[in-house]
């Protein structure tokens, strides 16, 4: 859905919009896998600089939900995972600030980002807050054993000699004497 600064010269959009898995591409980490429900309004801030110059900047605030599946960060099994976050942003036109040391005070208070041409694709902003809501590296369980570094078993699902073999009081037994044997 296009937020159209054309549209909102006009009047504040409310929206209500249920957006099917698949629609936005989040990535090959994180699969959304149930339909995101995301409500909430659109309106222009205009900001006034003299007399003639205007700069448009759509305040967006609203919240969504959905059910996604990330990978484990140890192990790389799926977690389900329910996220849900309220936002409250300003979007400036491109280039609005280049060269400005100050941002207005609406600006500042709000968290800000940047709009392309003739409006803003409400879908990018779904797809930067859900992104923003997940955890950097999830993991599935806090025991999470991960994969063996050696022959990549899920540690948690099957065992493997891998670490015994490194960890063996005989080895060790080994190379102690090697150490000695040693000049
Ligand atoms: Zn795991
Ligand atoms: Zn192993």
């Amino acid at each position: 859905m296009l937020i159209e600064i054309r549209e909102l010269e006009d009047h504040a959009l409310e929206f209500e919009e249920q957006i099917a898995p698949g629609v936005i591409d989040f990535g090959r980490e994180v699969r959304q896998t149930a339909h995101l429900a995301s409500s909430g309004r659109a309106q222009l801030v205009q900001e006034h600089y003299g007399k003639h110059h205007v700069i448009n900047d759509i305040r967006l605030s609203g919240r969504f939900s959905t059910k996604v599946e990330l990978a484990c960060a140890r192990c790389l099994e799926p977690i389900a995972r329910e996220v849900a976050k309220q936002f409250d942003l300003l979007y400036r036109p491109l280039g609005a600030d280049a060269g400005r040391e100050e941002l207005s005070v609406t600006a500042v208070e709000a968290e800000v980002g940047y709009y392309e041409g003739s409006g803003l694709l409400l879908e990018d902003v779904l797809r930067e807050q859900l992104l923003l809501a997940l955890p950097l590296k999830a993991i599935c369980r806090e025991d999470c054993q991960g994969l063996c570094s050696h022959c990549g078993r899920n540690l948690n699902l099957e065992e493997c000699t891998c670490r015994e073999a490194v960890d063996d009081p005989r080895w060790s037994a080994l190379k102690e004497i090697r150490e000695k044997l040693e000049p």
